[in-house]
């Protein structure tokens, strides 16, 4: 199996990690597809529109974190085939696989709410979702003295459930050291029930919230934005109605889905609304083609998508991969690990980390992560992102 013929679709944190762990294993035949010349370091974003990390920090070029020994084909997938192991490519060229990763990430549809697509990046609403407008958003924050403030998330899972509301306590706490909270109305709007997944960090950051005097609209989702006029239409599902609401600076999390292409093909869940891969929940091996593997932000996995998670689940899915080409039984097993470094304040931080029964699992022991602390916040801009260049893009953590 040393020549086996791997195609990992991404070569995000998800593919990279796989690679360099297959690559570990002695594989010659992994090909990394990849259209971007540039690799990024998401987690960094939320820091960069709080004005606390350049953006430069997040990005590395592509070539930069290729393993050796790893083919990087420089363009995307728009198909595959899994009865006839092939992937199809944007120039046409036909990949046939032995084994194929699954790690393409989600698919950002500002479309879906009408306005929003045409209102970012002016019109006083930015992104941390995009690395062009992570910056702007900080340029809105700094500037603001008085007014609305609006920070929304939208319904269906997305990339770092945490992100959405992490902007909106760094905004606040920076108006806050201004002395102009008080002139500003801070408003999140957040689709679901309660303010996180997992109850215990729930209780944390509701206290948060309340200390900026934030107000929360649960169950309630952005469903329109017009730019010209700077107004935000907020739907609350639980009640059935809606307001328009005029906002003087606004932070959109686009919706998220599959990419089209997976969500649209044979690898696709049928019973994810979203389009993510289907896999073994435990294996991250498909149920219906044993030689395809889904990690990372694509897979339909009943946990938080999270880089975190991302490094739980590489060295299950490079295991298991290896068990296939060896004609062995799985013998890894993932089991839901996922991590959200919650940013509360400038230099204050929660690590909010839990598995698929949203037990608590932390992973320093004597650290008591349920309290707002320095050192986290220091271990998030310093410390996570060195770990992450130097030891997890090359299999080692
Ligand atoms: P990605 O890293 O997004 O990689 C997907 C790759 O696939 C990309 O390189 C893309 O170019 C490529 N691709 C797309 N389509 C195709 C195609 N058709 N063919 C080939 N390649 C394709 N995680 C944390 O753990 N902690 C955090 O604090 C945190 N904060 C975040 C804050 C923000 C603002 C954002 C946006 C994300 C954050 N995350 C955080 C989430 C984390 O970045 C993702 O969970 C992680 O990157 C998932 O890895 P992935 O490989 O699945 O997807």
């Amino acid at each position: 199996p040393s020549a086996a013929r791997v195609v990992v679709i991404g070569g995000g944190t998800a593919g990279i990690c796989v690679a360099a762990r297959l690559r570990r294993a002695g594989l010659d035949g992994v090909c990394v597809l990849e259209p971007s010349p540039v690799h990024w370091y998401q987690p960094l974003w939320t820091l960069v529109g709080g004005g606390e990390a350049p953006l430069s920090a997040s990005r590395r070029p592509q070539s930069s974190v290729t393993p050796r020994g790893v083919r990087w084909v420089r363009d995307r997938a728009v198909s595959v085939d899994p009865e006839e192991r092939t992937v199809l490519t944007g120039d046409g060229q036909q990949l046939p696989y032995d084994a194929l990763v699954l790690a393409p990430g989600v698919q950002l549809n500002w479309d879906r709410i009408p306005g929003l697509a045409q209102a970012l990046g002016r019109e006083a609403v930015s992104s941390n979702y995009d690395p062009e407008h992570a910056g702007h958003t900080w340029e809105l924050i700094r500037a603001a003295r008085s007014g609305t403030a609006v920070f929304t998330m939208p319904a269906g899972p997305v990339k770092c459930a945490g992100a959405p509301q992490k902007i909106a306590y760094l905004a606040a706490d920076y108006w806050r050291k201004q002395g102009v909270l008080g002139d500003m109305r801070v408003i999140l709007v957040l689709p679901t029930a309660s303010i996180f997944s997992q109850p215990q960090w729930a209780a944390v950051l509701e206290g948060v919230a309340a200390r900026y005097g934030i107000e929360v609209r649960y169950s309630s989702e952005l469903v329109a934005v017009d730019g010209a006029r700077r107004e935000a239409t907020i739907r609350d599902n639980a009640a059935g109605t809606s307001e328009v609401v005029g906002y003087d600076l606004m932070h959109a999390t686009p919706p998220q889905s599959a990419p089209s292409w997976l969500a649209g093909g044979p690898l696709a869940d049928p019973a994810s609304p979203y389009g993510y891969a289907k896999v073994d929940k435990h294996t991250l091996r498909s149920p219906d083609f044993p030689q395809v593997f889904a990690l990372g932000d694509a897979a339909n996995l009943p946990t938080s998508k999270t880089g975190a998670a991302v490094r739980k689940q590489a060295p299950v899915a490079a295991a298991n991969l290896l068990d296939a080409l060896h004609g062995r039984q799985p013998s890894a097993r993932y089991d839901g690990y996922t991590s959200c470094p919650l940013v509360t304040a400038r230099h204050k931080m929660l690590l909010a980390e839990f598995d698929y029964e949203l037990t608590a699992r932390p992973s320093l022991p004597f650290i008591d992560t349920f309290r707002e602390r320095t050192d986290m916040w220091l271990l998030k801009r310093y410390g996570l992102p060195a770990l992450y260049w130097r030891l997890m893009l090359r299999g080692l953590a």
